[in-house]
């Protein structure tokens, strides 16, 4: 088992973006992890989560360190050096721990004391109130109902119309800004894929070896948090380029589907490639949306900025070899390739990967949390082939009906730290 070295800052992004997230458990002898219970966070989510069950050593996985001191050892941060205190911006405060909304900006006020204020939460019962006696004298603490992350603590002075000062740590809280979820919500109602940019510039190879990106994208319609990974897919699809190839891939798994929605790419075939990747680094759950980049950088796939840097060092490095990739004959039904690798390239702790992809795809979908939503998609994998490395070798990707390929994207990869070595793409003309 290889260790990701980029798995503590993975882990602390878990408790920033929000994220669809599957616990598993440990199995012993299969290499592959057992299911043992469903938990879904993120906005708008049908939430099963026991949040009052969640470990300090989990809470400790999914928070920063300051998020954790403050939110579960009753921390307080430093005024005036904190996230929210001056923030102006129009929108929605909530949990960090939980997502739960707390607070609302146009209950914000301008207090003077360095920390973000409120003459009251946003919504009834999400703020619990206790009495706290750490200091000399009695204050109330106040604290998220459904996580009981400590949040701040109210005093009677505040402005009208109710007189209260919720005084509160911006490290309990994660803001979303409401022209942003105005403009997700748009995008989402429309097909528009391309909205988002994300710019990489290409390192220039001196030889044919040429570097690439590879990018999985493992999503699915039924979680809400993952529409906007889709469109920074989509954004980097836009970017591939012919001296800087990006093949992505939106691998839809099918464990959402239970919460309504059966998302038609889904396969049993890509969550397992999902819990293939939390065995190499080391999680002890599977969440969407996750984007994993040259199998070695894994990250929530909505985040934008995240993307656009493990592609931009993806595209520093050139590969040890190229593969050879030829679409032999295709129909609605099968794509058939041949495919060729240097002698040396071929090597038992190493697999090929062919995977058939679908250019565009557009669902309205009736149910489950995106309910009436249309989400748009590019590259979605609609067949997929794992095999030996040969240096000769040829391969039938056998379509699903009412599916249709574009492209065939060919990759090897070390089959004990996932990283891939050499990649490349053929088109499909019917
Ligand atoms: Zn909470």
């Amino acid at each position: 088992m290889v260790t990701s070295r980029l798995t503590g800052a993975a882990r602390l992004l878990l408790g920033m973006l929000p994220v669809c997230v599957l616990f598993i458990g440990c199995s012993s002898g299969t290499g592959m992890p057992s299911v043992t219970s469903i938990a879904v966070a993120g906005p708008g989510s049908g939430d099963e989560t026991d949040w009052q069950a969640i470990s300090d050593s989990e809470w400790k996985q999914r928070l920063t360190t300051e998020q954790y001191h403050v939110a579960r050892e009753h921390g307080t941060e430093r005024p005036f050096r904190n996230e929210y205190w001056n923030n102006k911006n129009d929108g929605i405060y909530e949990c960090v721990g939980c997502g739960l909304p707390l607070f609302h900006s146009k209950h914000k006020y301008k207090s003077g004391t360095g920390w973000p204020s409120f003459w009251q939460p946003s919504e009834d019962g999400h703020v619990a109130e206790t009495s706290d006696y750490k200091l000399l004298v009695p204050r109330t603490e106040v604290s998220c109902t459904r996580c009981s992350a400590h949040l701040g603590h109210v005093f009677n002075d505040g402005p009208k119309p109710t007189g209260q000062r919720y005084c509160i740590n911006s490290a309990s809280l994660n803001f979303r800004d409401s022209r942003e979820m105005k403009a997700a919500k748009q995008t989402n109602s429309s097909s528009d894929v391309t909205s988002p940019v994300v710019t990489v510039t290409a390192h220039s190879p001196d030889n044919h070896l040429r570097p690439f990106a590879l990018v999985e994208l493992f999503t699915s319609e039924g979680c809400s948090s993952c529409p906007p990974a889709d469109r920074v897919l989509a954004a980097l699809h836009q970017a591939d380029a012919p001296d800087a190839p990006i093949y992505c891939l939106g691998f839809h798994v099918d464990y959402w589907d239970r919460l309504g929605w059966t998302d038609r790419f889904a396969s049993k075939d890509f969550a397992a490639r999902q819990h293939a990747y939390a065995n190499t680094f080391e999680f002890n759950r599977v969440y969407t949306p996750q984007m994993v980049v040259n199998g070695q950088q894994e990250f929530v796939g909505s985040d934008r900025r995240k993307a656009a840097d493990a592609v931009q060092t993806a595209l520093q490095l050139s590969p040890e070899f190229a593969i050879d990739l030829h679409v032999t004959s295709a129909s609605d039904q099968a794509v058939d390739v041949q495919f060729t690798l240097p002698k040396q390239s071929v090597q038992s702790n190493r697999v090929l990967n062919l995977a058939a992809v679908q250019a565009t795809a557009s669902t309205d979908v009736a149910r489950g949390e995106n309910s009436g939503r249309t989400l748009s998609h590019v590259n979605s994998v609609i067949a997929l082939q794992s095999t030996q490395p040969s240096v000769d070798g040829a391969a039938h990707l056998k379509l699903p009906e009412g599916f249709a390929a574009s492209q065939v994207i060919a990759w090897v990869q070390d089959t004990q730290s996932g990283q891939v070595l050499a990649a490349t793409h053929a088109d499909v003309v019917n």
